[in-house]
């Protein structure tokens, strides 16, 4: 067995998923609204969604954004000091946000992915969700609420990260990493041409 590679799970994310999500609840910080980071956020974010429900709570709401990460190709549009393109695949619906929960405003929102491997990609989506935010808040005159993100990722990849999340974020514990492991590629089941083969492989490496 290859041993530059992690194999990962079903049971170990489900697992993982909730770990996080005793300790989102013991912190009093249950999101209003969950943001998956397609397509590896997706998976994480409906298991955790389960775990973080409060009896006589409705379910929170899931919504999808898509990122991709490109090598800088002499593109100017996107491009950040780091020499990667990140490209919008999909964005929020503000409509149906507009509609069930008022705004992003004052919620507490919990960006969803699978792996912060150089950080390029979750810096994006929380500089951009905090941009929308505060632009909402200049149009509708609503400046003194606080909206609170968090992140929740099943591995952080303990290597020299390529951009950084805000420093309130982090001292603050709002980065959720249900484990730090080291920079080795996962390799996550969603993605498994012989899902037996891939468990077989995640329980001998403890995995599972
Ligand atoms: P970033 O470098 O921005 O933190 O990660 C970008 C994306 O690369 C991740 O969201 C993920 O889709 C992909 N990625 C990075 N490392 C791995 C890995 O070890 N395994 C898999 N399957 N995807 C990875």
């Amino acid at each position: 067995m290859s041993d530059d590679k992690m194999y990962i799970s079903y049971n170990n994310i489900h697992k993982l998923c909730q770990q996080v999500a005793k300790q989102v609840l013991e912190r009093d910080e249950r999101p209003d609204v969950i943001i998956a980071i397609t397509g590896g956020g997706m998976i994480p974010a409906r298991i955790i969604r389960s775990f973080l429900k409060v009896p006589g709570q409705k379910n929170i709401p899931i919504q999808a954004i898509g990122l991709s990460l490109y090598e800088d190709m002499g593109l100017d549009n996107n491009v950040d000091k780091i020499g990667k393109e990140v490209i919008r695949t999909q964005w929020l619906d503000f409509g149906a946000l507009d509609q069930h929960f008022d705004s992003l405003i004052g919620k507490k929102i919990l960006i969803v992915d699978e792996v912060d491997d150089t950080r390029t990609t979750l810096h994006y989506a929380v500089t951009e969700l905090e941009k929308e935010v505060e632009e909402q808040q200049k149009r509708l005159n609503r400046l003194d609420e606080k909206t609170m993100f968090s992140i929740f990722v099943l591995h952080n990849k303990d290597k020299k990260k390529r951009a950084e999340l805000p420093a309130e974020m982090m001292e603050s514990g709002r980065y959720l990493a249900a484990t730090t492991v080291p920079d080795k590629w996962l390799c996550y089941p969603w993605e498994a041409q012989d899902i037996e083969e891939h468990t077989v492989l995640a329980k001998a490496q403890g995995n599972d």
